[in-house]
């Protein structure tokens, strides 16, 4: 039998090898865009909440971080984990932990660019906010990095309230130099700063703790103490330094302990093994050792809890900025894979029930921002009463809410990816891994509720200023107005107050996230937002929006390209 094509050599089998289909119908990766350009959202935050003049540099550098080069560097930083070597090849303990040269990469533009300092460093009107919205940015591109970014910047409030330690420490730790060796602080450009609180017994109740100081010589604030015991989860154990919680004779304190001794020696802080986690896998978390490890007391003996919550409200705001910036990359995900995708003979983005759910995942996302960025302007201003105390309660209101919301808006974009949205080639899936990862540490969910009603509990104050809060917007939206009425009458105290605390704070989330959005959004974002999630029996799942809603332009909105 003749095999040969009539006008070719080739065997025609071959030929139908080589050419078996046409791909098609597949959009391009959504990459070589400028993350901050095409999110007028955020520019819009940022001038309103007080960093106009952030606007150029936030240009440039959404620019080149949302490269494919750079991109792939968030790939490849999970793709490759890091790697734990308790002893060098001659046997000396070293507690190596090797990184994947992406995930240097990432710590060196984010230290370069302020995101572990920049508001200590240059405070003043919009520091807070413009620091924000870079990490917002950055975080798009990668969250594991951002661990130990944001450790570091929120030690500096707790460092401080021992000045000795901090004039010794904090110009090295605000340093915009990133120095990943492993060696004495004393020989390096720049420091990096974790923090150990949670042990076996207990991580959202410190007060188990075991860890025991005992001090070298005099006892007391500043003074050095050794500590011996454990600690089951420390991220970033190559950082520097540590914030650590320990038992003083005098009760629970807060200790700073270097990785190295000043005599150029090991602490004995030691990494027993990394976590095998499921998310937030660039970033290593270990579970360690202490041997007698020098460290110096920092704040009143007894008082650990109240010096290191000025660090845990900092890495708590952080986790409102990263589970944003999360759904805005899983949203700018799905919006630009559905307007390059068709089926039944229209593009995704056209057929009307995918236009619901595209809307609501942006509208959750917008809603998450506005309330961050309102938070981040309250640290800016944090010397007026009503601003500090949007801080104290509206923190562990959206660091509770936001993350919360963010596991399902990642599943829900990933299913309007469809199948390809599974597969560990496409970023969907750390996107979804990461999700629940806020939600748990820095005061997990439930942890964070009962915060909300310590503050209105110990200082009432605080409700008033979020009711003139939420004020603002009255008689702009019907819906907000009777969903402000109806909390106020909830929120008297009782001794079901805990049973309903979830709800509550879901309600107070809900009611500022609506009350920032009538002020400032275009009316079809506030408008769809409140009669979602303030009507009727709020929001229960993605894509049931009214039709009134004007899908169109909200989607418009929220695409990831100009
Ligand atoms: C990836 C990762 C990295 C981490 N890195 C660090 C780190 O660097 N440093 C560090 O110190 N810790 C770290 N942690 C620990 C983390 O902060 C703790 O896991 C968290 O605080 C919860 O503590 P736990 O695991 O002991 O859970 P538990 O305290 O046992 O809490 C379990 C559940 O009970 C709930 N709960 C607790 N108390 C109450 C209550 N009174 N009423 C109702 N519900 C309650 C909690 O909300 C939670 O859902 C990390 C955790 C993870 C997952």
């Amino acid at each position: 039998m003749d095999t040969t094509h009539p006008g070719g050599n080739a065997p025609r089998s071959d030929r139908f090898l080589a050419e078996t289909h046409e791909v098609f119908n597949q959009p391009a990766a959504l990459a070589d865009h400028n993350l901050y350009a095409a999110d007028r959202a955020l520019r819009e935050a940022v001038a309103r909440e007080g960093a106009a003049v952030a606007d150029a540099a936030l240009l440039e550098f959404g620019g080149r971080i949302g490269a494919a080069d750079y991109l792939e560097l968030g790939r490849l930083a999970n793709q490759y984990p890091p790697e734990f070597e308790p002893n060098d090849r001659f046997g000396h303990r070293v507690d190596l932990v090797r990184f994947h040269p992406a995930y240097h990469a990432l710590m060196r533009t984010a230290i370069a660019e302020g995101l572990h300092a920049s508001p200590w460093t240059e405070p003043g009107p919009g520091a807070h906010v413009a620091r924000a919205a870079r990490y917002y940015l950055h975080a798009q591109v990668e969250a594991g990095h951002g661990c130990p970014v944001t450790m570091t910047f929120a030690a500096i409030p707790t460092l401080r309230l021992q000045p000795e330690l901090a004039a010794r420490w904090e110009p090295m730790i605000t340093s915009r130099a990133y120095d990943p060796d492993n060696r004495p602080a004393h020989e390096k450009a720049g420091l990096t700063v974790g923090m150990a609180m949670t042990e076996k017994q207990g991580g959202s109740d410190v007060r188990a703790n075991t860890t025991r100081a005992y001090p070298v010589s005099s006892p007391g604030p500043g003074q050095p103490y050794e500590l011996v015991g454990h600690k089951y989860f420390v991220s970033a154990p190559m950082c520097d330094l540590f914030l650590v919680l320990a038992q003083a004779p005098g009760g629970l304190s807060c200790f700073l302990l270097p990785r190295w001794r000043p005599d150029g020696s090991k602490n004995p802080m030691q990494v027993v093994r990394l976590k095998r986690k499921m998310g937030n896998v660039s970033n290593a978390s270990a579970e360690t050792e202490l041997r007698g490890a020098l460290s110096w007391m920092v704040g009143p003996e007894g008082r650990g809890v109240a010096t290191i919550i000025e660090m845990v409200a900092m890495t708590r705001f952080d986790c409102m900025i990263g589970s944003g910036a999360g759904m805005r990359m899983a949203a700018s995900q799905a919006l630009h894979h559905c307007s390059g995708r068709s089926a039944f003979g229209r593009r995704l983005v056209d057929q009307p029930l995918m236009k619901n759910v595209l809307a609501d995942l942006a509208l959750e996302s917008e809603a998450a921002l506005a309330l961050t960025m309102r938070i981040a302007r309250a640290l800016d201003r944090r010397a007026e009463e009503h601003e500090d105390c949007l801080v104290r309660l509206c923190t562990a209101v959206g660091k509770y809410w936001i993350c919360k919301r963010a596991p399902q808006h990642a599943a829900e974009a990933m299913e309007c990816i469809g199948g390809s949205g599974v597969m560990e080639d496409s970023p969907m899936p750390r996107l979804y891994r990461e999700a629940p990862v806020n939600a748990i540490w820095e005061g997990s969910g439930n942890v964070q509720c009962l915060d909300a009603l310590r503050a209105m509990r110990k200082t009432p104050v605080v409700v008033q200023a979020y009711f003139d809060e939420v004020a603002r917007a009255r008689a702009g939206s019907a819906s907000l107005d009777r969903a402000i009425a109806q909390l106020q009458g909830e929120l008297r105290d009782g001794p079901d107050i805990e049973l309903r605390a979830r709800d509550l704070v879901d309600r107070m989330a809900t009611v500022l996230q609506a009350a920032l959005l009538v002020q400032h959004a275009p009316a079809r974002v506030a408008d769809a937002f409140c009669a979602s999630r303030l009507d009727g029996l709020g929001h229960h799942q993605y894509g049931a929006l009214p039709p009134t809603v004007e899908f169109d332009r909200i989607i418009e909105r929220a695409m990831p390209r100009a």
